[in-house]
């Protein structure tokens, strides 16, 4: 049990590791050290103070000297789903979960389009986490989309799992799996149900399923916490980050627009002197 979880390792994400660390709290903080995408794209950003002209890159590399020369570490791990548990939160990466008493998402903009259908039926026969919801489905029918190679192991784990497994990829898959899982190339063009999943549209035809996993690099903010208020993809925040849930702040591209480094990096700063707050009057 640590103080705060952090999702996401961009701007946002580092300076509210940075922050926590420097209010003295215990972190476990999730991401890459490649820390952002954006920041590898970043050709010449020209309005951040202190450094002009500097490359996405160079801005990279500095960002994380400064969290390596503190000794904050990142959890190189996707969490998959996050749970409220009353007064603390428990993350779901790889095959472990881990509990904070708060919790920071910082994880930029969810870029992926949701399948029709999926968010409606997200708990009631879809899911986004393998480890987390897998178990329910031992023996069961299911299909699982899977939209990026590097998630090809939470693949593997479901297929030992399921009775019979559709496999929907838009690549083509080298992973040897099970004889019963059979492949198809391309994407679902919906799931389909009446308040629970019943099966998925693929070449004009119904497939039925138990259920269905959508395996992504990126999560939803509503996939990846259930109850969390969103508009138009981006979680509502008051001025001190904090979300529609007790004890769960959030900081950067995910909040809204204008995607910024310095808004990323300025609301991340927030977020952790919120979280420090609530941890004070929590005890
Ligand atoms: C080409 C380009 C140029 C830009 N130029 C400028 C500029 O000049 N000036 C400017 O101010 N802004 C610029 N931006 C915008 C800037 O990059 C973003 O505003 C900033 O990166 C937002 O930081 P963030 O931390 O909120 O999100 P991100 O940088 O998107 O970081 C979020 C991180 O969280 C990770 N993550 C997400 N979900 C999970 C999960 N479930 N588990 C673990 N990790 C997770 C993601 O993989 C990602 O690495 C530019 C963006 C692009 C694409």
């Amino acid at each position: 049990m640590v103080d705060v979880l952090i999702v996401g390792a961009g701007p946002a994400g580092v300076s509210a590791a940075l922050t926590a660390s420097a209010r003295g709290l215990s972190t476990l903080w999730f991401g890459s050290r490649s820390l952002s995408e954006k920041l590898e794209r970043a050709e010449l950003v020209r309005n951040y103070p202190g450094l002009p002209d500097v490359s996405g890159r160079d801005m990279r590399d500095a960002f994380l000297r400064q969290v390596d020369e503190l000794g904050i570490e990142i959890l190189e791990q996707r969490v998959a789903s996050i749970y409220p548990l009353g007064s603390s939160f428990a993350a779901c990466a790889g095959t472990d979960y881990f509990e904070g008493r708060a919790l920071i998402l910082a994880t930029g903009v969810h870029a992926a389009r949701s399948l029709p259908g999926e968010q409606e039926l997200l708990g009631h026969g879809v899911s986004c986490c393998a480890t987390c919801d897998g178990e329910l489905y031992r023996g069961k029918r299911i299909a699982i989309v899977c939209e990026d190679p590097s998630l090809e192991d939470e693949v593997a784990f479901l297929a030992d799992l399921a009775e019979t497994v559709a496999l929907f990829t838009p690549f083509e898959c080298e992973t040897p799996l099970p004889g019963r899982v059979e492949r198809f190339l391309g994407t679902p063009t919906a799931i389909v149900g009446n308040g629970r999943v019943e099966g998925v549209e693929f070449d004009g035809g119904l497939m039925p399923f138990d259920g269905v996993f959508c395996l992504r690099k990126s999560v939803s903010p509503q996939a990846l916490l259930q109850g969390l208020e969103t508009i138009d993809g981006h979680i509502v925040v008051d001025r001190s980050q904090r979300t529609s849930i007790a004890g769960c702040f959030a900081a950067g591209d995910c909040t809204g627009r204008p995607y910024q480094f310095a808004k990323a990096v300025g609301e991340g700063n927030v977020a952790a002197h919120s979280a420090a707050e609530y941890l004070k009057s929590a005890r």
